[in-house]
This record gives structure tokens, C-alpha cells and sequence, in this order.
């Protein structure tokens, strides 16, 4: 349709999860807006870019939010937005809206949080990457200071322990990343339930390039991930990617008879050598350490049957419930 000689911009998709955040979207909605009708004028994506946002089962008004911005025509159709059937989860829900982006033949999406923590102004950044040939741009934040000591603590010994159980991670990039059409293809191939996105992107290769950026501190509301959550991420994290935790429990196995030989042998030179049973503490030690390890490694073994059993079940990992395209 189009000459030649002018190549069309890419259709850029800002993909937002939102889960109750009526208090953010009136700011976020305004400040996304201004960088794509920046992005647009600069003649960098096409006007056709729009911001896609994910209504994660909210209970407040985010969702009525959103489709007043969709609806209004002073904003040219720049919102729209999908509703999720039920919370679903941040992972499930950027993901439904990445695969919404896909669906609507977009070039490129930015995955960024509702409450724009992340820095909007490095999604210039990302796009002129993405422009000189990435893929993949990851979000990384050079520094933490806007973190309590706690997140911080937590945040670094997650890091090591995902580098430590063989998941690949970029360390201090979370889910602000943009994502062109031929990853977002390759991620569509992932069928699993039991989504760490962040471990599936860094580990795919593809061309990537990373854009440092400082996080600020949420502008309203208050964070929809607690600590428990947080947990969750960590444990599918791990074991999404890694059987190494039933490694250890199986090396921890051999450990435990290896020491309860030398114990047998102990307890066979002490009635050889007539010493009569003063052995009550390190037999009760021992019962409650053997217990202990025993549940322990269970429990791994427990959480891998529990995630096969959900995928062998292989269910949509989200349901859609209404759409404002
Ligand atoms: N979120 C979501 N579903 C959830 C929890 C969170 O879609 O079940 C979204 C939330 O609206 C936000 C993003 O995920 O856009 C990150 O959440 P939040 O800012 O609360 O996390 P934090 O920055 O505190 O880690
Ligand atoms: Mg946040």
C-alpha cells in the first residue's frame, strides 16, 4: 500500500498489568500517553501504538477506569484494554497482555508496572535498541536506594539463590522490558503453567541489549506484592528451571547413611568396649535432625509433583472476560 520509500514505523504496545490500582491509572494513563505521543512525533513507532492494560480481576474500579480511557475520543484510541476473568497473578496477567499484543499484530511491547515505578523515559532508550536490532531490551535498575533495607535484603538473596539452583536471571531487571515480534512468537511457544517470565526471556538468547534506569518509589497505592507473593515468584523461579533441589535432597540421602554407617560402627565399638548407654541426647538429636530432614526433603519432592500436577492438567493460564480493543 505504501511507497517504497517510506518503511513503516513499528506499532509499539505498552503492556500494563494492573491489579487494583484505581489510585495510580489517571497519572500513569497521562504520563504513558505523553512518551508515546513523544515516541510518535520523534517519528520512532507508528501511530497506530497504543497502551494495552491488563485488568488483573480487580475489585475496585480499575477496570470502569480503564474503559473511560478507552472510551474517551480526545485520546484517539490510544487505551485499551483486556479483563481478566479472575486474578490470575502479575506473571499470567503480562503475559495474557503480551499475547493480546501479539494478537494484534504488534511490532514491539514494553512491559512496564502500573504504578510506573519504572523509569517511563527509559523506554526511549529501549526503543532506539530495539531500532538498531534487539530483540530483547531489558529494564535494569543501577541502583536500589529506593528499596527498604528488607527488599533489598530479600531481593539480593533471591538473585544469589537463582544463580546458585542454575536459573537464569539478569539480576536487578524485573518485568520492565521490551519485547519484539519474533520473541513474543517464541514466547507464545511456552506452555507452561508455572510461568517465571523473567527467567523464560533471559534464558531464550535472541539479539538483547539492557537500558539502566533508577526506580523510584511507588507514586500511590500500596505494593500488590507481598511478601508471601513474593515467596511464590521465588519458588516457581527456582523450580520452573532447575531439578537441582531434588538433587540435593538425593545427595543429602547418601550423606545421611553415609554418617548413620559411622554411627552403626560407633555404637558396635562402645558395646564392644562395655560403655553402658549414656547415648540418650545425641539419639534424640539425631531423631529429630533425621526427621526433620526427612520432611524437609519431602517437601521438595512434594512441591515438583504438586507443579506436574498442574501442568499435566494443562489449563489456560488465564480466562478473558471482556475486551476493549
Ligand atoms: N499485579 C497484578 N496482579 C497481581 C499483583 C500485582 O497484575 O496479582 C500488578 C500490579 O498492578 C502492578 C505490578 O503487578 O502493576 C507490580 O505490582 P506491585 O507494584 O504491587 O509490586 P512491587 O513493585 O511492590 O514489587
Ligand atoms: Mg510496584
Amino acid at each position: 500500500m505504501t511507497s517504497s520509500a517510506t518503511p513503516s514505523l513499528p506499532v509499539l504496545y505498552v503492556v500494563v498489568p494492573c491489579y487494583n490500582e484505581e489510585e495510580v491509572l489517571d497519572e500513569t494513563s497521562r504520563r504513558l500517553l505523553a512518551k508515546l505521543r513523544g515516541l510518535v512525533a520523534l517519528h520512532k513507532v507508528s501511530p497506530n501504538s497504543r497502551v494495552l492494560f491488563v485488568d488483573d480481576g480487580s475489585t475496585d474500579a480499575t477496570w470502569d477506569l480503564i474503559r473511560a480511557l478507552h472510551d474517551d475520543p480526545s485520546y484517539e484510541g490510544a487505551f485499551c484494554g483486556i479483563s481478566l476473568a479472575h486474578n490470575r497473578g502479575h506473571q499470567n496477567a503480562l503475559f495474557a497482555g503480551l499475547m493480546c499484543a501479539l494478537r494484534r499484530n504488534a511490532d514491539a511491547t514494553v512491559s512496564i508496572d502500573a504504578d510506573l515505578q519504572d523509569d517511563v523515559d527509559a523506554i526511549d532508550e529501549m526503543v532506539d535498541a530495539y531500532l538498531d536490532g534487539a530483540n530483547i531490551v531489558f529494564g535494569v535498575r543501577n541502583s536500589r536506594d529506593t528499596d527498604t533495607r528488607f527488599k533489598r535484603g530479600t531481593a539480593h538473596m533471591f538473585y544469589s539463590l537463582m544463580s546458585a539452583m542454575g536459573t537464569e536471571t539478569i539480576p536487578d531487571s524485573a518485568d520492565f522490558r521490551l519485547m519484539d515480534r519474533r520473541s513474543l512468537e517464541a514466547l507464545a511457544e511456552y506452555g507452561e503453567t508455572n510461568l517465571f517470565l523473567r527467567g523464560i526471556v533471559a534464558s531464550m538468547g535472541f539479539r538483547t541489549a539492557k537500558v539502566y534506569y533508577r526506580r523510584a518509589e511507588r507514586f500511590a497505592g500500596e505494593s500488590k506484592y507481598p511478601l508471601s507473593k513474593m515467596m511464590g515468584l521465588a519458588i516457581d523461579g527456582i523450580t520452573s528451571f532447575s531439578i537441582k533441589p531434588l538433587r540435593m535432597v538425593t545427595f543429602a540421602g547418601f550423606a545421611f547413611v553415609f554418617i548413620s554407617i559411622i554411627a552403626l560402627v560407633y555404637a558396635l565399638v562402645s558395646l564392644a568396649r562395655g560403655v553402658a548407654v549414656d547415648g540418650w541426647t545425641s539419639l534424640l538429636v539425631s531423631i529429630w535432625f533425621v526427621g526433620g530432614s526427612i520432611m524437609l526433603s519431602l517437601g521438595i519432592v512434594g512441591e515438583y509433583v504438586g507443579r506436574i500436577y498442574f501442568e499435566a492438567k494443562q489449563r489456560p493460564r488465564y480466562i478473558i472476560a471482556e475486551e476493549l480493543l
